[in-house]
């Protein structure tokens, strides 16, 4: 039995002992543990460190926010200077013309508002047999009730009701766009209230859109009157070297969730874009229009909001969208070739800062987590057993470079 009073999310506890490593600090692309060693961090934490740790710009942006104001919510017609500012913003970056914004504290807040969004945008359209949402397998859509129901990785959706959880909820192949026609036309698309795509499966295992796949994708939305839910909590905010992918590979969704590199992980934040065929109904100037009920106490935590402001700032005016693309080919190049190494099945990488080194399904990979970590390089595994490599924007080419030779000895020496 172990000591610790601390329960890790998605931990065998069992094995906190040996496992446990404990980050005090973190400049850049690296972090350092409480033991004093440096760690070129792959994973950039849970791919939210965008512009990279240790910027006290955004601190001390906070603590002034702070000193004023910890917070004010926004029931009721309540509001913080901050989120109004910071809704602002993100309706103009949104690749959906004309959205209004809906914050939240995170990720999986922003699964759960836009998939209740969508049951109640057909509900007010005289359309309520329109309730399931359709995902894909592979998909991550964090672990709130929707979350946990539509999650294409079994071992998350496992033990808690099943498709009991939230029903009317269906999975179709991730890359498959003739079967999921099939799908949404046998579960009736009077039925379907919205598909959900990541436009690049992360957790799942960094699995790029096949060519067309998304584009094809919104058409099939469209053509069936079916919402689509992009969500960007990965892939938003400069990730694939754009602000949203959906302007990367050209589609336009109705509700799009965010959250991580929305801060970059200085202070909990997430939202969701909401197109005009949405938010119209609640805006509407007449004494009947509907309200949305839901909400959380911190959507739109005012230093939370000013953290996202600084962030904002900071990955404009240092171009770090810009550096995203220019160093795409550099950790390809990088990291393609270990696709030779024996114990390696696949690599996957080519869009933006992305990419998985996956190894057998079936193989420990915990040897390679260590030797790597010996060689000062932070990765940890994804859903199929591939290492996760997206890390903070600020990472030099050199440090990519060094990267790639540490996991191919890592390899090595695991064999
Ligand atoms: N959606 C996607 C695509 C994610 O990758 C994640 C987290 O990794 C979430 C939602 C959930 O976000 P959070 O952990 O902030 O609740």
């Amino acid at each position: 039995m172990t000591s610790t009073s601390l329960w890790h999310p998605q931990t065998a506890m069992s094995t906190i002992e040996e496992s446990l490593t404990v980050i005090a600090s973190g400049r850049g692309a690296s972090v350092r543990t409480e033991d004093g060693q440096d760690l070129l961090d792959l994973p950039a934490g849970l791919w939210h460190a965008n512009v990279g740790h240790g910027r006290t710009r955004i601190a001390d942006a906070v603590r002034r926010q702070m000193a004023d104001l910890e917070t004010y919510h926004l029931f009721q017609g309540m509001a913080n200077r901050p989120a109004i500012r910071l809704a602002e913003r993100l309706a103009a970056l949104s690749p959906i013309p004309d959205a209004k914004v809906f914050l939240t504290s995170g990720g999986s807040d922003s699964v759960d508002t836009a998939c209740k969004l969508a049951r109640r945008h057909w509900q007010l359209a005289g359309r309520p047999g329109k309730r399931v949402i359709v995902s894909r397998q592979h998909a991550y859509h964090g672990l709130h009730g929707f979350g946990t129901s539509i999650t294409g990785i079994q071992s998350n959706r496992d033990g808690y009701g099943g498709d009991s959880l939230i029903p009317e909820t269906a999975r179709v192949p991730w890359d498959d766009l003739a079967a999921t026609e099939a799908e949404l036309l046998r579960l009736g698309p009077d039925n379907v209230a919205a598909v959900i795509a990541e436009p690049v499966i992360g957790t799942g295992g960094v699995l790029l859109p096949p060519p067309g796949y998304l584009t094809g994708l919104a058409e099939l939305c469209r053509r069936l009157d079916v919402l689509l839910i992009a969500d960007e909590v990965i892939t938003g905010f400069g990730r694939v070297g754009q602000w949203f992918a959906c302007r990367r590979f050209g589609i336009e969704p109705d509700l799009l969730t965010m959250a991580k590199g929305i801060t970059s992980g200085y202070l909990p934040l997430g939202g969701v874009l909401v197109s005009r065929r949405i938010w119209e109904p609640f805006f509407a100037e007449t004494p009947d229009a509907p309200t949305f009920r839901h909400g959380l106490t911190y959507s739109g935590h005012a230093a939370a909001c000013v953290a996202a402001e600084e962030n904002l700032s900071i990955l404009e005016e240092e171009g770090l969208l810009e550096r995203v693309l220019d160093l795409e080919p550099v950790l390809a190049q990088a990291l393609t070739p270990l696709r030779d190494h024996e114990a390696v099945v696949d690599v996957r990488a080519g869009t933006g800062l992305l990419a998985a080194v996956q190894l057998d399904p079936d193989a420990d990979a915990r040897p390679v987590l260590r030797a790597a970590r010996e060689g000062g390089v932070l990765t940890r595994l994804l859903a199929d057993n591939s290492l996760h490599v997206s890390p903070p924007f600020v990472i030099t080419a050199e440090e990519i470079s060094r990267a790639a030779d540490v996991l191919k000895s890592a390899l090595d020496r695991a064999r």
